[in-house]
């Protein structure tokens, strides 16, 4: 039989001519392990899709989520109503804003949080009689989701070939480069820019830490025309860069969060944008016939996924987990870091956060473009799930990793390269 007769599924982000009758079923995960269907055990060393902060099999959540669903299994938030997990979430998420009376748009993932902070950046300029300000700006490398916005602003070219035209009124900046983010807000006329888009340190497109300086930089130029300095921390926020939203490992101040994957610790989907009080301020006059954001997601706010978050926000601090992020980091770079001696490596990035990239030397890719992906087979031999993303692979395990599961993620790259 054809592989393509064998299921029906369609992954995402794949070769299905290759997937098909080849896939790898995952049936069960405990802490940073997860397991396949013949019982082999991996190293989680991605966390999922950077989701997994917590480790895999966490009752705490189950059984939260379980009490939820026998309660109030689901219900809307649009209009007036909520539901008790809703609001707390929301509340909870608001004060990790650095200012006080930020508000919180709940939705089903980063996808959607991005949609949703570049709509309210519009709407929040069209309230003020700025209805010009549409144009958004992202960065190279930067990965902000499949939606059509986030699909827009993304600096991955890959992602935007063959979908034809997307929204006009986008653009992208070198990642590392203030002053071309200075240069391009000019271009498009300062007043004609509604938001920027900025992971902290940048993920799904290979890893790239911020240049010093550089995010304090970006702030401040968005600050001084006037632009929303929209911080993307689906993938830096709860602990990953040993902060609770990643952006506020520096001192800048950003008008909106995108949060999502471990705020449930992927548990369950769920995504929010955290909005600074004076953005939000528009559509929060204090008495009725405001503004009205006409958008929001089916299952904004579903109380199972809300209840999924609130456990994990007390796992985050109960177990002290966010400052395990900035524990690990040094680590996992020292761990990583004999990779660069290998003669197919280019660069290791690592040391911001308990991540890394191992990108291949530019010549050898060229040659052969397919080593991520032989990388990532060889280092699922040895025992250790990492991704292939940009030019080489990604890691960004659990947080609930020790010393000695860096020890297993480190070699089983070398040999992995090695074996190469
Ligand atoms: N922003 C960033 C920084 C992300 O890494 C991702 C997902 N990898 C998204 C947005 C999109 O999130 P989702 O896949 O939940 O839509």
């Amino acid at each position: 039989m054809r592989g393509s007769e064998l299921n029906a599924l369609w992954h995402p982000f794949a070769d299905m001519g290759a997937v098909d009758g080849a896939r790898l079923v995952i049936t069960r995960g405990e802490g940073p392990w997860v397991f396949g269907e013949d019982g082999t055990r991996y190293l989680d060393g991605t966390a999922a899709l950077w989701y997994a902060n917590l480790g895999h099999g966490r009752r705490e959540i189950a059984d939260a989520v379980a009490r939820q669903m026998r309660e109030l299994d689901a219900y809307s938030i649009f209009g007036d109503f909520a539901n008790p997990p809703a609001l707390e979430l929301a509340d909870r998420l608001a004060a990790l804003m650095p200012a006080p009376g930020a508000k919180v748009f709940l939705g089903s993932g980063g996808g959607d949080a991005i949609d949703t902070a570049a709509k309210v950046a519009r709407r929040h300029f069209a309230e003020l009689g700025q209805p010009d300000r549409v144009h958004l700006i992202g960065r190279g490398h930067g990965y902000h989701g499949t939606h059509g916005i986030g699909t827009s602003i993304g600096g991955i070219p890959a992602n935007l070939a063959g979908f034809g035209p997307m929204l006009e009124h986008a653009s992208s900046v070198p990642h590392d480069d203030a002053a071309a983010l200075e240069a391009e807000i000019v271009r498009v006329g300062p007043d004609r820019v509604a938001a920027f888009f900025c992971e902290p340190v940048i993920g799904a497109g290979g890893v790239h830490l911020p240049p010093d300086g550089y995010l304090e930089a970006v702030a401040e130029i968005c600050a001084r025309h006037g632009v929303l300095f929209v911080a993307d921390c689906v993938i830096c926020a709860f602990g990953r860069l040993g902060t609770w939203l990643g952006i506020d490992r520096w001192p800048v101040t950003p008008d909106m969060v995108t949060i999502a994957k471990g705020v449930t610790s992927g548990t369950l989907p769920l995504g929010a944008v955290l909005v600074a009080a004076d953005v939000a301020a528009p559509f929060f006059p204090g008495e009725a016939g405001a503004p009205v954001l006409r958008h929001g997601p089916t299952y904004a706010g579903h109380p199972a996924c809300c209840a999924a978050a609130l456990a994990a926000l007390d796992l985050y601090e109960r177990d002290d987990v966010i400052a395990r992020g900035r524990e690990l980091e040094a680590p996992l770079a020292e761990a990583l870091a004999p990779l660069a001696g290998h003669e197919l490596v280019g660069e290791v990035r690592a040391g911001t956060g308990f991540l890394a990239g191992v990108e291949f030397d530019a010549d050898a890719l060229a040659a052969e473009p397919g080593l991520p992906g032989r990388l990532q087979l060889a280092a699922r031999e040895r025992g250790v799930l990492v991704r292939p993303l940009g030019r080489g692979v990604a890691v960004s395990p659990p947080l609930v990793c020790g010393q000695e599961e860096i020890d297993v993620l480190a070699a089983a790259l070398a040999e992995g390269l090695a074996a190469l």
